[in-house]
């Protein structure tokens, strides 16, 4: 027996990439930071348990106040999220009558939100190399959204062909996600003065090593935000907790630290295109804190698994155009010399 509404029953959620004891796995799975959060988000974390009997605030001002000024913009054009799968999801919510496009490969939750809130979504297939070509999205009608860089490609697409785009369909919305824009390509941001119809979505979870605090934004023009907010106030107008607020406002006093892991990150991820490139690996060239890498002559599963024998753990999508891929987060360098190791193993013992 079941109590659920019957236009539910058929929802196909989302499936996370598991969470495991990283005493015994190498975790490369989630495109989460490999280095802990810098050092003045615990006591400030710290300091703000001391207030929990107390609502969290509203105006999240801790973090929209350093945030709009890091970004350039008016605290008004920001909309703050409890992750920004739930900017994402207040977007499929409310802004697609027109319906909703976006591309076959990438962010499964673009399709799991679809679902939920019974959008008329099309998915648009990528090109055989994986470029997004918007050109593909002319004669649809309603809202765009696709994530720059691409996931789980890495692709970026050029600020240019965006702006074209955009300029193309001024009665479109169009949401750019920017979850993976500090390890490379240009952020969109700068533009949303110049365009009433972009919404550029952003997050903590990857650059600034707060995965596990769930904070989120939305950029865009004020109406917009406002109409965001509309429809936070209608359901949960507490979304950021004060733990997290006060994580998100230190985290963004602590800038430096940020870039230099993004810097590592960067320099990680470059070493190993190229350590993959010498064991045979086909690869694009990812712009995020990703590698997605395909070997001609082992299957995608067979690598999962045997790296997962092994004690490291990627990602692994059971999708026909990319189940021959391992998406593969970069980790530290050391975690990355770790796995180029047991992937010259693996394929040696095919080889045998
Ligand atoms: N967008 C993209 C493209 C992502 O890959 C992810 C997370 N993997 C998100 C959004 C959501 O991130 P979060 O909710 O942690 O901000």
């Amino acid at each position: 027996m079941t109590f659920l509404n019957q236009k539910y029953q058929n929802l196909t959620p989302y499936t996370p990439g598991e969470q495991v004891n990283e005493q015994e796995y190498i975790k490369l799975n989630t495109n989460e930071s490999p280095y802990p959060p810098a050092p003045a988000v615990q006591k400030a974390v710290v300091e703000a348990s001391h207030s929990l009997n107390r609502y969290s605030d509203i105006a999240v001002e801790v973090v929209a106040k350093p945030l709009a000024q890091y970004l350039g913009v008016k605290k008004e054009q920001l909309f703050l999220g409890n992750g920004s799968d739930e900017v994402l999801s207040y977007v499929f919510q409310g802004f697609t009558e027109k319906g909703i496009a976006f591309p076959d490969v990438t962010y499964g939750f673009y399709q799991v939100y679809s679902g939920l809130y019974q959008v008329d979504a099309t998915v648009v297939p990528l090109k055989s190399d994986f470029s997004l070509e918007l050109k593909d999205y002319d004669e649809l009608s309603g809202t765009v959204i696709f994530a720059n860089p691409n996931a789980p490609t890495g692709i970026q697409l050029a600020q240019g062909e965006i702006c074209e785009f955009i300029e193309r369909h001024p009665n479109r919305l169009v949401v750019v996600d920017e979850a993976y824009i500090d390890f490379g390509g240009e952020s969109m941001v700068s533009l949303v003065d110049r365009y009433p119809n972009l919404l550029v979505v952003g997050t903590f979870s990857k650059s600034r090593q707060l995965a596990g605090a769930r904070l989120g934004f939305g950029v865009g023009n004020e109406e917009l935000i406002a109409d965001m907010n509309r429809l936070r106030f209608s359901l949960n107008p507490y979304n950021v907790n004060s733990l997290t607020q006060a994580a998100g406002g230190a985290v963004l006093q602590e800038q430096e630290y940020v870039d230099q892991k993004i810097q590592e990150t960067i320099q990680a991820r470059e070493w190993s295109k190229l350590e993959l490139t010498k064991l045979g690996f086909e690869q694009t060239d990812s712009q995020g804190n990703f590698l997605f890498a395909k070997h001609p002559n082992i299957a995608g599963e067979t690598l999962f698994t045997a790296l997962r024998e092994k004690k490291i753990l990627v990602r692994w999508f059971n999708q026909p155009r990319t189940k021959d891929f391992l998406r593969i987060t970069v980790g530290t360098q050391e975690q990355m010399e770790q796995l180029v190791t047991a992937l010259t193993t693996i394929l040696e013992e095919v080889d045998a």
